[in-house]
């Protein structure tokens, strides 16, 4: 093993633990990724180093995990998590040890990992490995397997099963049979794992180069019915029409293209979910077919739900909810350049990118088939001619502004952004009309509606 790749920042730390009679070990996904050949992006280093006696030893070091005995080094633009050897006993709630105690063995420490491809720490600089678990062999034959009895390890922990998952979608792994079936009987453990760590594993799903694969194991071990009910009902919602697939082939076929394509996550997410609303919506149109009037605001609405429930920042999901209550525009060449700048200000034109990523994923996913690479050509087209223009989309490029009706006895508030919105909206059906002297005359006229004394606005 010593052709092992070790990055030299790795031997910089452990130089200074080493001299203080430290050990230092490269523990984690690490050691997975350079045994697998892959460069190790982030580096957990396991130390017999009291956490204090770490945070003393480098001038650049944050307490960032330290109830679990983790500090952060910086050092040459690299971030190193190291911690102290640890042993936990008594997880009485299934989601965090009740205490962590500090003991000297790396043994101890790989004994509470979860996967054996997880488990084999590497001794810093220069080796040896320890693989107690047979991680190497398990890696080798890309198998992910609990650290000891899965019924046992999953319920001391309930990210586990999702984990395996995660690992099984991102590394192309497989889960090992004993491991896999002990996920479903796990379920009530899951269920109390906090949304925060829920979610950052599902992101991983969703960041891998097919998602489907670790969804589908969601599906397989009732974890997808736990954690994302609206999706697991989509199973055997059948669509018929142009559509080849049920609901949640569907859905699935959309997020691979959107990730298979390199599109950002909330392109992936609102592939996705674009179509979940599609279940409560269904109706038989009597000829053999169905409708789904309306479903994609009920898809947004329920996306809402969803990406709130699992503690989504909120950028992330009004970007995800807009895309999908937007993704059933319907582009003909007889729309005027006023459709076309409405369309541009509805959807923002910073997010046009996503909804034709997002376009691209749904066609594809109606039967599977490469969409036609040219689909949106037309689309797009008139959207930059429309943009050439260089015409009114914003309050901003409008001729007036909140000062100028200020002047002429237009009182601030409400009632002037909506004057400003009304001719926003008459620039945009007429560009022309975006003149100084034009607007102040428009506006006046709309301000007379508001005047008490004719409160009709004749
Ligand atoms: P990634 O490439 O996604 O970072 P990783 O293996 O480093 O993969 P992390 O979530 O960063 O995964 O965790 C680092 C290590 O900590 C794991 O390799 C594993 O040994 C251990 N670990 C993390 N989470 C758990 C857990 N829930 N139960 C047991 N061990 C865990
Ligand atoms: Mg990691």
């Amino acid at each position: 093993m010593g052709n092992l790749y070790i990055h030299p920042v790795l031997k910089e730390a452990a130089a200074v633990l080493n001299a203080r009679g430290k050990t230092a070990y490269l523990v984690g996904g690490a050691v997975r990724d350079i045994l697998r050949g892959k460069r190790a992006q982030d580096f957990d280093i396991a130390t017999d180093a009291l956490p204090e006696e770490v945070m003393a030893l480098f001038p650049r070091v944050f307490p960032s995990g330290i109830k679990h005995g983790t500090v952060t080094v910086r050092l040459k633009g690299h971030s190193l998590e190291i911690t102290t050897f640890r042993s936990e006993s008594g997880y009485t709630d299934g989601r965090r040890p009740d205490q962590v105690r500090y003991r000297a063995t790396i043994e101890d420490d790989l004994s509470r990992r979860d996967f054996t491809m997880n488990a084999v720490a590497y001794k810093l600089p220069g080796g040896p490995i320890v693989d107690p678990y047979n991680g190497r062999e398990d890696i080798k034959n890309r198998i992910i397997r609990c650290v000891g009895r899965a019924e046992e390890r999953f319920a001391e922990d309930g990210l586990r099963p999702l984990r395996a998952v995660r690992f099984a979608a991102q590394l192309g792994f497989r889960v090992d049979g004993a491991t896999l079936a002990a996920i479903p009987g796990a379920l009530k453990v899951s269920a109390r794992v906090s949304p925060e760590r829920i979610r950052d594993e599902l992101d991983k799903i969703i960041a891998s180069e097919k998602p489907s694969v670790g969804l589908l194991l969601m599906e397989d071990t009732s974890l997808l019915d736990l954690l994302l009910p609206e999706l697991s009902r989509c199973r055997g919602v059948d669509q018929r029409g142009f559509h080849r697939f049920d609901v949640l082939d569907h859905s699935l076929l959309a997020c691979d293209y959107a990730a298979r394509t390199r599109a950002p996550l909330q392109v992936r997410l609102a592939g996705l979910f674009h179509d979940i609303g599609k279940v409560p919506t269904r109706q038989s149109n009597g000829a053999g077919a169905y409708t789904f009037y309306g479903h994609e605001g009920e898809s947004a609405r329920m996306v809402r739900e969803i990406m709130t429930r699992l503690r989504y920042p909120n950028a992330l999901m009004d970007q995800v909810v807009h895309l999908i209550a937007e993704h059933m525009f319907h582009y003909e060449d007889s729309w005027g350049d006023a459709a076309v700048r409405r369309f541009i200000i509805r959807v923002g034109e910073d997010r046009l990118g996503d909804l034709f990523a997002l376009r691209l994923a749904d066609t594809y996913a109606h039967a599977g088939i490469e969409p036609d690479g040219n689909l949106l050509a037309p689309l797009i087209r008139r959207i930059d001619a429309v943009l050439a223009q260089g015409r009114a989309f914003t309050l901003k490029d409008l001729a007036v502004s909140g000062r100028d009706l200020g002047a002429i006895g237009i009182p601030s508030g409400p009632r002037m952004g909506a004057i400003l919105k009304e001719l926003l909206e008459a620039v945009v059906d007429d560009p022309e009309l975006n003149r100084r002297e034009q607007l102040l005359e428009i506006a006046g006229n709309i301000n007379k509606r508001y005047a008490p004394s004719d409160p009709h606005g004749a």
